[in-house]
């Protein structure tokens, strides 16, 4: 058995606030009213859809009337990225997008490539920062869609998008940002940030799976990507999950209130770590921009090592971190990300995220930083033997 557990993943899922887990319960067990049906049980329901629409639109700065309720991060991706495709082609058949998108934006955009779109997937400098004017330049009379996401889930940077909304506005393109990394972290306003559209999840903010929301300005008009009843004004039929809603609500409402504080608490926890690797492990490679970052991320490539050996090194002195992106992490090859910022093969194989989050104490960072080096210094070995 290992010491101690430590949990240093958050940026691939976080634990349920107790405050939501809360509403979640009592909503649960009292509330299972049909919000669409017009009798007490729907009307008790629908308030409760209501408050949580209304927690979402405050958290980001919109009226209620602009937020959609989703299955998660991945639909509204989906729903931001199909649904303007496909409701304006006649205009344009023309997108622009990062090549370090998540996979539920970069997929999409490949799918809509192999059916009749162009898509221009602009390249990232080696902090992985998309330059505007690099979207400027890429911009045609036929371009409907710039999608960018606001920060990247692996390597923590944090791109221009007040400036790429800027540009997208001055020329009358539809600009959506997957924020699912940054609600929390960074303040999310519509209006700063000079979005169309915007993404969130509940999981990644200490709410449920299986929850999300898409901020769609007022007159930007969608095709959905599932037809049925009228919920969602028709842009996502079906009844609503109203457990999750209502989760993803309160996290927003926490969200809102503490991710300054959070924040700063987060950046000292990370600073801590990124100091004490540099003194330990000198040639330690730090990725993703240097300031232009989120709080709670360390992306570092460890040369010699290989990153899936490193996970389960950790893992037996009880720490969870990931290797690049969960979802890609039972591949050896270097992710989309580490390849698009520039680093070869042998650069990049031993790389790991290390996300903190609220439960993280400096006693936890001190651990990892007291078997780290061990474990990173005995993979070296082994693969110089
Ligand atoms: C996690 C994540 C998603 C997907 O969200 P789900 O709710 O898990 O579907 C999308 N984009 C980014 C940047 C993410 O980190």
């Amino acid at each position: 058995m290992p010491r101690r557990q430590v949990y240093l993943d958050h940026a691939a899922t976080t634990p349920v606030h107790p405050d939501v887990l809360q509403e979640m319960h009592k909503v649960l067990e009292t509330h299972f009213g049909n919000p669409s049906s017009l009798h007490f049980y729907g009307r008790a329901a629908k308030q409760h859809l209501e408050v949580a629409r209304e927690r979402v639109a405050r958290l980001l700065g919109a009226g209620q009337q602009e937020v959609v309720f989703t299955s998660g991060g991945t639909e509204a991706d989906n729903l931001a990225v199909m649904g303007t495709a496909l409701s304006y082609k006649e205009r344009g058949r023309h997108i622009i997008t990062s090549a370090i998108e998540h996979h539920a934006v970069l997929d999409p955009c490949q799918k809509l490539a192999r059916n009749g779109f162009e898509v221009t997937f602009l390249p990232v400098n080696r902090d992985g920062v998309v330059d505007p004017d690099d979207v400027k330049k890429a911009i045609r009379r036929d371009t409907i869609l710039i999608t960018i996401m606001h920060a990247n889930n692996e390597i923590g940077t944090i791109e221009p998008v007040p400036e790429i909304g800027k540009i997208a506005r001055e020329h009358d393109i539809i600009f959506h940002t997957d924020a699912v990394q940054t609600a929390g972290y960074l303040p999310l306003n519509v209006e700063d940030l000079q979005v169309d559209l915007l993404s969130i999840s509940a999981h990644k903010i200490y709410g449920p799976k299986g929850a999300g929301a898409l901020y769609i300005r007022e007159g930007v008009q969608l095709e959905p990507l599932i037809y049925g009843g009228g919920q969602e004004r028709v842009c996502r039929p079906g009844t609503e999950n109203l457990p999750g809603i209502v989760g993803l609500g309160k996290a927003a409402e926490i969200a809102a209130k503490e991710h300054l504080s959070e924040s700063m608490k987060y950046k000292m926890l990370s600073d801590r770590l990124i100091e004490g690797i540099k003194a330990q492990i000198p040639d330690a490679k730090l990725n993703g921009h240097a300031k232009k970052r989120l709080p709670h991320n360390i992306n570092v490539s460890f040369r010699g090592t290989k990153g899936d050996c490193l996970l389960v090194g950790l893992d037996q002195e009880g720490i969870a971190v990931s290797t690049g992106s969960a979802c890609s992490s039972g591949s050896s090859q270097l992710s989309h990300v580490l390849e698009a910022i520039g680093l070869s093969e042998e650069e990049g194989a031993g790389t790991i995220r290390i996300t903190v989050g609220r439960s993280t104490t400096i006693d936890d960072i001190d651990y990892i930083l007291d078997v780290l080096a061990g474990v990173v210094g005995r993979l070296r070995a082994e693969n110089r033997g």
